[in-house]
């Protein structure tokens, strides 16, 4: 069971290859030819159990190229910046001869840069949810092209009072949602989960 038996197409094998992965982790052995078959995938392993990869290259093998004409394809909601940006940094990395477009959205960086970048046909968008909402309100953005949702360290947006805000407690979350009321977050929520058909779990030496 090796990246090779997976059935990924060149350009995603390449970009393994490129970043040195030899064999699947655990976490990757288990998830990609699940998800790859289609099907939605709760996961859950210790920090640095290699996940980012396990969303990221099914990911690619669905969107193949880019394509201008669609609007975004996949929504990966990240609970905070730095993990935006460390995801934005492996999707070029193992993405890098896919040829497919990111935008990153992100609550603190410029509305006008962010309009701009989603203005560029982009296929895949990476950002922490407050910001998109906002951005997509603004934007009239209606996502309703988007095929492959991602939440991740989906824990951490329950921490953060996800929860909370859904049941109607009006009050901020520790640590702060980057300003979503709780209906647009619910509508957030609500899209992401709309799709969801048949759940698989995996929970690995945690
Ligand atoms: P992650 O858990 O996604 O943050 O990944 C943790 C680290 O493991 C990162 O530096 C990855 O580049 C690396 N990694 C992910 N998958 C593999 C793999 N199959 N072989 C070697 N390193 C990997």
């Amino acid at each position: 069971g090796g990246f090779q038996s997976m059935g990924l197409s060149y350009p995603v094998f390449k970009g393994i290859m490129k970043k040195g992965y030899k064999v699947p982790t655990p976490i990757q052995r288990k998830t990609i030819p699940v998800i790859l078959d289609g099907k939605d995938v709760v996961a859950m392993a210790r920090t640095g159990s290699g996940k980012t990869a396990c969303f990221l290259l099914p990911m690619f093998e669905r969107l193949k190229t880019h394509s201008a004409q669609t609007g975004a394809r996949a929504l990966i909601l990240s609970p905070t910046r730095e993990l935006a940006l460390q995801t934005l940094k492996f999707t070029k990395e193992l993405g890098k001869f896919t040829g497919l477009k990111t935008a990153l959205i992100l609550g603190g960086d410029r509305m006008e840069d962010q309009f701009a970048a989603l203005h560029e046909n982009p296929d895949i968008i990476i950002a922490t949810p407050g910001r998109l909402v906002h951005v997509a309100v603004e934007m009239n953005l209606k996502l309703q092209s988007v095929e492959y949702v991602v939440f991740d360290e989906a824990d951490r947006f329950l921490k953060w009072g996800l929860r909370e805000q859904l049941q109607g407690d009006p009050r901020p979350a520790p640590g702060g949602t980057d300003g979503v009321s709780p209906p647009r977050c619910q509508m957030l929520v609500e899209f992401c989960l709309a799709g969801l058909t048949e759940l698989v779990s995996f929970r690995l030496d945690v």
